[in-house]
């Protein structure tokens, strides 16, 4: 089964990709990762998308494109795998859907998690971590037992410039208007599932698990 996995930042992608990855035989492929490793291998896109990236442009999409394709037709993808991180825009799924129907594949399920914005924000900017040894709190979840100081080693506690309120708000939007037209896409293949992700994480993958083992 070939997975898409969305959502936007503060949704919990991250926990419900390990989720599935544990559950079922089929990789996580996290667009940051296969750049890293493309770039790290030295293979031939790596080296394309490498310039573009040490000169701070955007890797165009047809080369991202085939670094997902090439990773996709590796052998731990014959069940099938989880993408993460890509496509972020209509142009790269159709760019995605052609690969996939050189390769004889197809995508199964787009996986939206859908938390309410009011929620993401109060996830997201009350998150700060130490400065040591990168523990990460939530000042509205999961507090330090002293304020602004690591429960584990006792070092100052900071907030990331890109976790406060307003910046928070800023890439949000940014995200919704630009996947807005990705979920439309999806939906209209027939292959979108919209998942409420303001529950608790287990009952979130439970979800999830039913989805995929029906599929
Ligand atoms: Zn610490």
């Amino acid at each position: 089964m070939n997975i898409i996995l969305m959502g936007p930042p503060g949704a919990g992608k991250g926990t419900q990709a390990e989720l599935i990855k544990a559950r079922f035989p089929i990789p996580h492929i996290s667009t940051g990762d296969i750049f890293r490793d493309a770039v790290n291998q030295g293979s031939e896109l790596g080296q394309e998308a490498q310039k573009y990236m040490s000169s701070g442009q955007l890797v165009p999409d047809e080369i991202t494109t085939a670094i997902v394709k090439e990773r996709i037709t590796q052998a731990d993808c014959e069940q099938g795998f989880l993408l993460d991180g890509f496509p972020r825009t209509t142009a790269q799924a159709q760019a995605l859907d052609q690969s996939l129907t050189e390769l004889g594949k197809k995508i199964d399920l787009a996986v939206n998690i859908d938390v309410p914005t009011e929620l993401l924000i109060e996830r997201l900017s009350g998150r700060i971590s130490c400065q040591e040894c990168k523990r990460v709190y939530n000042l509205n979840f999961n507090p330090p037992r002293e304020q602004g100081k690591c429960d584990s080693c006792g070092s100052e506690l900071v907030q990331r410039n890109d976790d406060r309120g307003e910046t928070v708000a800023k890439r949000l939007e940014v995200y919704s208007q630009q996947t807005r037209p990705l979920l439309q896409y999806y939906e209209a293949q027939g292959v979108l599932f919209n998942i409420e992700g303001s529950r608790g994480s287990n009952q979130v993958f439970a979800d999830i698990q039913e989805k995929l083992e029906s599929l």
